[in-house]
């Protein structure tokens, strides 16, 4: 488990190594000490528990529930509803975007916006329906003005996308525009150079590919994104044989 949270690069880890304040310090600085260990300390309890959690959950309505009742970052406190996801929940294509919208976040499920829109037309112009693949994004709740959600946000929902991704078994993850690929692959991995080419997470092959919000500002990134979907394809189809 502690492994677990150094590789999502969540902070409880740091428990461990902070020092409690000794008898020399100031009581000012003791007291500063002891709000910041014990800050991480409930932040490391409540993972420990979601992690516990989780190990027992085997259905994604269960895995919803859970999410549904997680208050783990700020950004539940800014939105309507947790957006957790929709589709096949044995589809073997996944596509994970950054977070829920205002659209999402008023009806409660994933691409329903005018990004969603057209996430549709490419499902459809690919021979997919909506239903044979499963939607979802890194962070289950909206950030406020609909700004990318903070590194800490996103490592706070990973353990959902992570077990999410578990119980779906994907043979191929789509992941969507920048924030989706650097909370997947790389911290710093840049789309214009990542996209198209094949990665890996947790065992599972990735197309980091451009947001289709992003196909909408430039609509000279639709090109590349056709031949990303193709390789997608062809790549389903070999795996299904
Ligand atoms: S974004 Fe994820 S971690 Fe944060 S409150 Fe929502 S479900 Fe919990």
């Amino acid at each position: 488990m502690i492994e677990e949270s150094r590789r999502m690069g969540d902070e409880p880890d740091n428990v461990k190594q902070e020092k409690l304040p000794l008898g020399s310090k100031d009581a000012e600085s003791a007291g500063r000490d002891r709000t910041w260990t014990s800050k991480w300390a409930d932040q490391y309890e409540q993972r420990r528990n979601v992690d516990e959690k989780l190990a027992s959950i085997d259905g994604l309505d269960q895995l919803r529930e859970l999410a549904e009742a997680c208050d783990r970052c700020p950004l539940r406190n800014g939105c309507k509803q947790v957006v957790f996801g929709e589709g096949n929940p044995s589809a073997g294509l996944v596509f994970i975007g950054e977070a829920p919208g205002a659209d999402e976040d008023r009806l409660g499920r994933p691409f329903v916006g005018r990004a969603g829109k057209l996430l549709n037309r490419m499902l459809k112009a690919a021979d997919l329906q909506r239903s044979e693949v499963y939607i979802t994004n890194v962070v289950k709740c909206r950030p406020p003005n609909n700004r990318t959600p903070k590194r800490q946000e996103r490592a706070r929902c990973m353990p959902y996308l992570r077990h999410q991704m578990r119980l779906i078994s994907p043979s191929i993850i789509i992941a969507l525009g920048a924030a989706a690929t650097q909370s997947l692959i790389h911290p710093k991995a840049r789309i214009t150079r990542m996209r198209g080419s094949w990665q890996k997470w947790e065992g599972i092959p990735v197309m980091p590919m451009f947001h289709p919000a992003a196909l909408l500002r430039d609509p000279g990134k639709k090109k590349p994104t056709w031949r990303d979907i193709q390789a997608v394809l062809k790549e389903l189809e070999r795996v299904d044989d």
